[in-house]
């Protein structure tokens, strides 16, 4: 018998992010899947009834709430205190949640706290005669392991962007609320504002439908043997503006700034794709200026449908790793591109 609780927090509009309904799926497979199982929700928040209500279709037999505005905010000690409140009122042998920087910094201690076992970046799971697996991806997504445990209880963080999100219409759920008396010591950490760039400069979008990638090829000397970085740099901006695509990098183009050389500046590390960056999940990439090299390959292995634009028809993409090549000049493609958004 397996008591499996989701663990999620509303956003500060009182809804479930796109991840929490994710892992809602997640464990409302597995509940589905065992012969023995309860399904409970717990939440975290302010306010935490409109949450409960949006997923009083789920099935879940209980829904438990840690609330108060103690716990509006992501803070270690009180989402801490909260999840393993929840943990311990569920009697919860296994756990799922979203594995968004919030959770992720916050399950492996409560594991801890109730000598269960943590497994984060799960990328699914599955019932094997029986038995729980869950699946994740190891040296930089080149080997995925499929781990079974019997220890309990189990935290299972689900990398976002790994399964459809749950949707059905809104019930009344019956909130039972669970306590957790704070001390001083968790209030020491103050949460005061939250820092981050406007939505428009913001260019890593995990929620996109559409990857840009550029390539070291924007900086480079062009056919008319000069080069154009910030003629690059408004088509590159003009088109993210247009079609809130994310962008990614190759590893060349942004190392190009140590080197003193041009560079595009709003390229950071972050926006770096491969290997030695990042393996993002959107359902369609376009590389631009990039040649494609095996790590690149390897930072696109989850993107479902690959495109790229290379004056090289032998470039890397023309090896097997692109669905379409155009074998163009990305300046001339992109231009037309951003002209037929904008004029649609
Ligand atoms: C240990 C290790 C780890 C690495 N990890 C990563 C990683 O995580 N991510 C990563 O990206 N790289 C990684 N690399 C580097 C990788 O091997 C490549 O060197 C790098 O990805 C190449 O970058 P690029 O394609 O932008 O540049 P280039 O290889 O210089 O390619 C530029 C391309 O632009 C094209 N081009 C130029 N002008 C135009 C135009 N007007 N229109 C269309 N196309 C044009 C050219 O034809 C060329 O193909 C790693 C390397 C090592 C050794």
């Amino acid at each position: 018998m397996e008591t499996i609780l989701l663990l999620a927090h509303p956003e500060a509009d009182g809804t479930l992010a796109r991840p929490a309904l994710e892992a809602l799926n997640f464990a409302r497979e597995l509940a589905a899947g065992l012969s023995k199982s309860s399904l409970l929700v717990g939440l975290v928040g302010a306010e935490v009834q409109a949450a409960a209500n949006a997923l009083a279709g789920c099935g879940a037999t209980r829904f438990l709430g840690v609330v108060g505005t103690d716990f509006a905010p992501s803070r270690y000690s009180t989402d801490a205190a909260a999840a393993e409140a929840l943990c311990r009122a569920a009697g919860a042998t296994v756990v799922i949640a979203a594995g968004t920087s919030r959770w992720n910094r916050v399950l492996a201690g409560v594991a801890q706290r109730l000598q269960g076992r943590a497994d984060t970046h799960v990328t699914g799971i599955a019932l094997e005669e029986g038995r729980l697996s869950a699946a994740r991806w190891f040296y930089r997504q080149r080997v995925e392991a499929v781990i079974q445990r019997s220890h309990r209880p189990w935290f299972i963080l689900a990398d976002p962007g790994c399964g459809e999100p749950w949707a059905a219409p809104a019930g009344t759920a019956t909130l039972e609320p669970v306590a957790v008396a704070l001390t001083d010591a968790h209030r020491r950490t103050t949460v005061s504002r939250i820092q981050a760039p406007p939505a428009d400069e913001q260019t890593i979008r995990p929620d996109a439908k559409l990857l840009f990638v550029a390539g070291a090829g924007w900086t480079k000397t062009q056919p008319d043997g000069k080069t154009h970085a910030e003629e690059a740099e408004r088509i590159i901006l003009d088109f993210l503006a247009k079609t809130k695509a994310s962008l990614g990098s190759t590893k060349s183009l942004v190392d190009l700034r140590g080197e003193g050389q041009t560079v595009l500046r709003f390229l950071t590390h972050l926006n770096q794709v491969g290997q030695t960056g990042s393996t993002p999940r959107h359902p369609k990439g376009l590389a631009a200026c990039c040649h494609g090299e095996e790590p690149h390959a390897v930072g696109w292995r989850f993107i479902s449908e690959r495109r790229a634009i290379n004056l090289n028809p032998n470039c890397g993409w023309a090896q097997g790793k692109a669905d379409v090549l155009y074998v163009a000049d990305a300046f001339a493609v992109m231009r037309r591109v951003n002209g037929l958004l904008a004029a649609t």
